[in-house]
């Protein structure tokens, strides 16, 4: 352990995802287990530059692992992308004996601490914390376990009307980048076709996908469409099939941000109390800028510059076992 190490400051920045509140939880009963004194910084690295910091205590955080959102706020901070945003930041830290952070976040965060802790030497660990699951380095983010079960509950639901009315949905999940929620979710609520980003695989291939499930007799059919998905858009999609196949008549709906709230589910408070208590470990170790996922179910440390800049692989084995199942 470094002796040097005394109080961490914790944050939440970018966008919020259900499980920052067990992740915090367990940064501050961690750090309090090891005798050090913890501060909460609100609303993200704004609150490094004026917010009213809250020292925190084990109580601070009793009764909020089942609750969603960041008991800590998130925001997104203009002026930290400057240079003297950050090195306000810095004297801040210095001056409250804040010897290291804990930030939990996604890649724009991440970015953020990196220019943190180069430029000022301020010792940084990453907690990754996104519903999309689009951070390399670790095999789930917190918040994506909660999000695609949201969907997958809300596309069963979407799915009585469909059978009912023989109708065709298309359903827009959130997904700019990346298509795991969209793939997940879409594999788990058994829907006829998924499109993601990464593939954006065109109106044709949607065209010939639906000719086949009609020969083949379904008549009525869920569509999965991460939003960053450039085949053309939920509502264009739609109605070329409408135009192109007269069979279907086709009805969209667009999810938007309660795939972001809700309590989170039993997976993801798990894995941010992990991940809490293995940031607070590597600090302790003395280690320093690099964040700590779960790879193969146990605790991993990726560079947190890697972690921004590389980008997760699509999982092709589960592409193939969503085009096999959905046949
Ligand atoms: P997320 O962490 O969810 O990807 P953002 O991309 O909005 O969310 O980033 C959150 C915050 O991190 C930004 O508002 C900003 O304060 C900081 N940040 C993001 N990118 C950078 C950058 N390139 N340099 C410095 N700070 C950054």
């Amino acid at each position: 352990m470094t002796s040097s190490l005394k109080h961490i400051g914790v944050l939440t920045s970018g966008g919020d995802a259900p499980g920052m509140n067990a992740a915090i939880r367990a940064v501050v009963r961690c750090a309090l287990h090891h005798g050090l004194k913890v501060t909460g910084i609100p609303e993200g690295y704004s609150g490094l530059l004026g917010g009213e910091l809250k020292p925190l205590n084990s109580l601070s955080v009793s009764n909020i692992i089942n609750l969603g959102g960041t008991f800590l706020k998130s925001a997104r901070c203009m002026e930290f992308y400057k240079p003297e945003g950050r090195t306000q930041a810095a004297e801040r830290l210095e001056a409250e004996g804040i010897d290291a952070l804990v930030v939990i976040g996604g890649d724009g965060s991440f970015t953020g601490a990196v220019a943190l802790s180069r430029e000022h030497k301020v010792s940084v660990v990453g907690i990754p914390g996104t519903i999309d699951n689009d951070i390399y380095g670790t095999d789930f983010t917190i918040g994506f376990d909660t999000a695609i079960n949201t969907v997958q509950s809300a596309i069963d639901k979407i799915r009585d009307t469909a059978t009912s009315h023989n109708r065709l949905f298309f359903i827009e999940v959130m997904g700019r980048d990346a298509g795991y929620i969209a793939l997940y979710s879409g594999i788990g609520a058994g829907s006829e076709e998924i499109l993601i980003p990464e593939q954006s695989r065109g109106l044709d291939y949607l065209l010939q996908s639906l000719e086949r499930s009609g020969r083949a007799g379904k008549t009525s059919s869920i569509v999965v469409v991460a939003e960053g998905d450039k085949s053309g858009g939920v509502y264009e999609l739609a109605k070329a099939v409408e135009e192109t196949l007269p069979g279907y008549s086709s009805k969209v709906t667009v999810l938007g941000h309660l795939q972001r709230g809700g309590s989170p589910t039993c997976t993801d408070r798990v894995l941010a109390s992990r991940l809490g208590v293995a940031a607070v470990d590597t600090l302790r170790d003395g280690t320093s800028g690099v964040m700590v996922g779960l790879r193969n179910n146990r605790i991993s440390l990726t560079g947190l510059e890697k972690a921004c800049k590389e980008r997760p692989d699509i999982d092709a084995e589960l592409i193939r076992v969503s085009e096999i199942v959905s046949t």
